[in-house]
């Protein structure tokens, strides 16, 4: 098929032979899995995913975004499974098919502004990887292209959402000609009469406008050439819809906008850009008040230019903006590109390739599986586009956002107070969730409720919002004496279960004497306590029998977990209601300072501290009496085991290159492992030691600029 064709010999432009054979191969599998199917405009179906990997090839995106692009409906589709993509393709691949699924069968139908911004960050925070997104527009962008060929309502209804949430999100990312294109599309299929009308005035008045454009640009270049500044000076026609919003929100005719001439002055450097400002200013008389100076003050996303209003010679306005090339293409690919140009700035001698415009989108995918960052830019773009929280739908189709980690019991007291203590139960997309499920974008959420239900102070280990704790924490202080009593018991009776000791072998004299411990005058006041959430079970326990814990962790222990002591003077962790105990740092996910965390009490092991988005956590949520609250001290010292992944082009002096950069910035290497990946490529594994998120940033910032190296990224439990 000739297009594919045409697929294969633009990703041969910039990919190497084995890439585009994986492009080859991904277009293989999708033509034979939607073989016999068709679209609404009666091609066949394969068209489609091509059409959105060409799209995509424009933009030199990667081969697993372009073999992603061309399976991506077929998981949906066909018969196929993301196993049989996994096994095929490799993880990668199928990661991003089955993103760009997931956000499919999420509608994101607007009715207010809110809502839209709402929708908006749920489907960033939803995509994880940015490629989903660009993968997902591509979709859209081809989607509104053949949209003439669906039932006028579903149309309005693709056009409305693309409008709304698509074409936003375009704009963003910096994708400025794929946002420009989703809005012209829309505008069409739900104004069509209006979209006629102006594609007709702009029609009847080409000529006439091309013949003044013409004469100011080069009355402009003239002028420029005469004091020696070599200048691109362009005419500058504004797209369909943005001249309907002008009319719109300045309610102003057709005419009064489609006169106002605009152009474009591209110069070599800034002090360049403000002598052509002058050269403007002696032409044509500036309109006072309507100077702005963006390239001294910036826009918040980074834009620069200098923009002036002045009269034209034929009685009306024009506007001119004046900027650098490179400033330019901020305009064009927005702040990430500003962000490129800085570190090639740093870097050595990365000559500006020809594909920069491009690369800031390869640096992009790079920087989100960074961790902590403190650089402005980055801190920026990560809370634009990729939402520290979680967006779930109530029953009502409404939005409601949450921290990361909230669970279904934060979800009801945000709702509602009542709601929340009355909470028994939680369906979480239609099925029955445990209330300590940490929800998820996207997720839909339905609340059961029993009126002489009251809140459990074992809601206190897992709940995140302030909301539900200070409601829990009030509600547990009102509370009955003897209900607190009988809450407390069974708590304290569970921690014990759970590491193989019993609540029979523990003596009204022992419980007593802990209770004296904590002040209070009874064991009876210590279940008490307990049961108001103010005092931890563990904490009992390890009051009760001392030692115990410890001990088991000293003869059960396992290889090498990385001790940290808390709570001591000197500690790195706080354990809140325990003392002098030391923690081991979890194998799977090696936490390090500042990470998000949480403890765990195990029989043999004390208590291990995971990060929050360890995904072994999982299975350690049926145990809710084995929760610790645990924070890291305001200032850790030490060096913390992290896991760091590279992958490397399989060049001479790479690992030896990274070895030193790692030492350079002070860290200590505790294991390498390498493996192939490919022939071309290797996977180079190091177990680092790092004093915390922000040095751990700066080591991967430093190896990701090293010649060879193409990926960089902390290892996920
Ligand atoms: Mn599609």
């Amino acid at each position: 098929m000739l297009r594919t064709h045409e697929l294969i010999e633009e990703a041969g432009t910039y990919l190497p032979p084995e890439d585009v054979d994986q492009v080859h191969r991904a277009y293989l599998l999708a033509a034979s899995l939607h073989e016999g199917q068709q679209r609404a405009s009666g091609d066949p179906y394969i068209t489609h995913p091509i059409a959105v990997a060409r799209i995509l090839a424009g933009y030199h995106m990667d081969a697993h975004c372009l073999a992603a692009a061309l399976l991506h409906d077929a998981v949906e589709d066909t018969p196929a499974t993301f196993e049989q993509v996994r096994e095929q393709f490799g993880q990668e691949v199928a990661g991003l098919v089955d993103g760009v699924t997931k956000l499919g069968q999420v509608h994101f139908e607007t009715r207010e502004d809110a809502q839209a911004e709402n929708f908006r960050k749920m489907l960033l925070a939803m995509a994880q990887d940015l490629r989903v997104i660009i993968i997902k527009l591509a979709d859209r962008l081809h989607n509104m292209r053949t949209l003439g060929y669906l039932p006028e309502a579903k149309q309005r209804r693709v056009a409305r959402e693309t409008l709304d949430i698509f074409a936003p999100i375009a704009h963003r990312l910096g994708l400025n000609p794929v946002k420009t294109e989703l809005e012209d599309l829309s505008f069409k299929h739900l104004y069509p009469r209006r979209a006629r009308a102006l594609v007709e005035g702009l029609r009847r008045e080409r000529g006439n406008r091309a013949h003044i454009t013409d004469r100011i640009e080069a009355a402009v270049q003239r002028d420029l050439q005469e004091v020696g500044v070599e200048a691109e000076v362009m005419g500058r026609e504004k797209h369909l819809y943005s001249i309907y919003r002008k009319m719109q929100q300045k309610a102003l005719s057709f005419q009064e906008v489609h006169d106002v001439y605009a152009f474009r002055i591209r110069v070599e450097d800034v002090p360049t850009c403000y002598l052509v400002l002058g050269r403007v200013h002696n032409l044509f008389k500036p309109i006072p008040g309507r100077f702005k100076d963006y390239i001294a003050i910036p826009k918040a996303n980074g834009y620069q230019s200098l923009h002036t209003v002045v009269v034209n010679p034929f009685g009306g306005v024009m506007e001119f903006q004046i900027r650098t090339r490179d400033m330019d293409l901020v305009s064009e690919v927005g702040v990430a590109a500003h962000w490129q140009y800085k570190i090639a700035r740093e870097g050595q001698d990365q000559e500006s390739s020809p594909d920069a415009g491009y690369g800031w989108l390869q640096q992009l995918l790079q920087i989100q599986q960074e961790a902590g960052d403190s650089a402005e830019f980055l801190e920026h773009l990560k809370v634009d586009l990729f939402p520290e929280e979680v967006y779930v739908f109530t029953h009502k189709g409404e939005i409601l956002r949450l921290p990361r980690g909230a669970t279904p019991v934060d979800f009801a007291y945000t709702v509602h107070t009542e709601i929340g203590h009355q909470c028994v139960g939680a369906r979480v997309n239609g099925r029955i969730a445990s209330l300590r499920t940490a929800l998820r974008n996207g997720d839909r959420v339905e609340i059961l409720t029993d009126s002489e239900h009251r809140p459990n102070s074992s809601w206190l280990h897992f709940v995140v919002t302030g909301k539900a704790r200070s409601a829990i924490r009030h509600h547990l202080k009102t509370q009955e004496r003897e209900t607190a009593v009988a809450l407390g018991r069974g708590m304290l009776e569970r921690t014990l279960d759970g590491l193989g000791l019993s609540f029979a072998h523990v003596s009204e004299e022992a419980l007593h004497r802990v209770g004296e411990h904590f002040q209070l005058d009874s064991g009876e006041a210590l279940l008490e306590t307990i049961g108001r959430g103010s005092i931890l079970a563990p904490a009992v326990v390890q009051h009760l029998f001392p030692g115990y814990l410890d001990e088991h962790a000293r003869v059960e222990e396992g290889p090498e977990e990385p001790k940290v002591a808390a709570n001591g003077a000197g500690g790195n962790l706080f354990v809140r209601g325990m003392e002098d105990i030391v923690a081991n740092l979890a194998r799977c996910c090696y936490p390090i300072p500042n990470d998000p965390i949480v403890g765990f009490l195990s029989l043999g092991r004390g208590i291990t501290v995971h990060r929050r988005d360890c995904p072994n956590l999982h299975e350690l949520a049926h145990h809710p009496e084995k929760w610790v609250d645990v924070e890291w001290a305001a200032e850790p010292e030490g060096a913390f085991p992290v896991t760091v992944q590279t992958v490397v082009r399989n060049t001479k002096g790479v690992l030896a290159g990274m070895a030193s950069r790692i030492a350079e910035c002070g860290a200590n290497i505790d294991h390498v492992q390498a493996e192939d990946r490919d022939p071309l490529h290797k996977v180079i594994q190091f177990t680092l030691e790092v004093e915390g998120r922000e040095h751990l940033a700066r080591l991967m910032r430093l190896i990701r600029g090293m010649n060879g190296v193409e990926r960089v990224s902390r290892k996920k439990g």
